[in-house]
């Protein structure tokens, strides 16, 4: 991990103004420990509770456990702990869907002192849609999907980069295909022997190419050297960012489905 490529974090301004506040409260006593700030732990539970909200916004609440017997589990935490919030400080909680997958959603919480006017916190959390009856992981219903996708596409329109730490992300990503048909036709199923290598800016919706293992240009000519790659099983032609020529050129290769 190259700590030099990690986006800048965003003003205080930058975020109350571009994204939705979900929660604030007042800094007390009971919220601080031995340093005199507030615990780690408060902070992890500022931004669980803001993404409960998000997650009821789209319909995983307690009907839907109950009645659909489907729920979310909280698969991992990142946080990055920025600045201090002391007694009588006002918090506030910013939270945005950053990705998901068919079974997996990536969130991003800001905790701000709106008191000082700086970045608290950030805390990124991968979430595991499941099943309450046999506590697996389960693909996002049609119907879930969709809203999650519309809050994705909104968090898409910030004006700069999300400051993700790089410890996680949902793999491929699914968004805008919650209409996907059931049965994927053979002939775009991901290509063993391919695998999908991507720029830093990846997350910027560059086009992600395929690439054979060891070689260091992608398929469609591009130079792949000093590239920094996420590996991935294969290079997935369904992906919205796969690129249009490394996908011709993939298909174009007798027998490389068998490599
Ligand atoms: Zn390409």
């Amino acid at each position: 991990m190259v700590g030099s490529t990690r986006p800048p974090l965003p003003t205080y301004d930058q975020v109350a103004e571009a994204l939705p506040l979900v929660l604030e409260g007042d800094v007390a006593e009971k919220h601080l420990d031995y340093n005199g700030h507030v615990n780690m732990r408060h902070y992890v539970k500022f931004a669980a509770v803001s993404s409960d909200r998000l997650l009821r916004g789209v319909g995983i609440d307690d009907d839907y456990r109950a009645e659909r017997r489907m729920g979310s589990f909280t698969a991992e935490h990142h946080v990055r702990y920025l600045a201090e919030l002391h007694v009588g400080d006002r918090w506030q909680a910013h939270t945005v869907w950053v990705d998901r997958s068919t079974k997996a959603a990536h969130q991003l919480s800001f905790v701000l002192n709106a008191s000082s006017r700086r970045l608290s916190a950030t805390v990124e959390m991968m979430l595991v849609h499941v099943s309450m009856d046999d506590r697996r992981a389960e693909a996002f219903p049609k119907d879930v999907a969709r809203r999650i996708d519309s809050r994705i596409e909104r968090t898409r329109q910030i004006r700069w980069p999300l400051p993700l730490g790089g410890a996680m992300d949902v793999g491929v990503s699914a968004v805008g295909r919650s209409e996907a048909r059931v049965e994927t036709p053979r002939a775009a199923l991901p290509r063993p022997g391919w695998l999908a290598s991507s720029s830093d800016l990846d997350d910027a919706g560059l086009p992600r190419h395929a690439r054979r293992f060891g070689e260091d240009r992608t398929a469609c000519g591009e130079a792949a050297t000093g590239w920094r790659y996420r590996w991935r099983p294969a290079f997935d032609p369904r992906e919205p960012v796969a690129c249009a020529r490394c996908r011709t050129i993939v298909w174009s290769i007798p027998g490389s489905s068998s490599v």
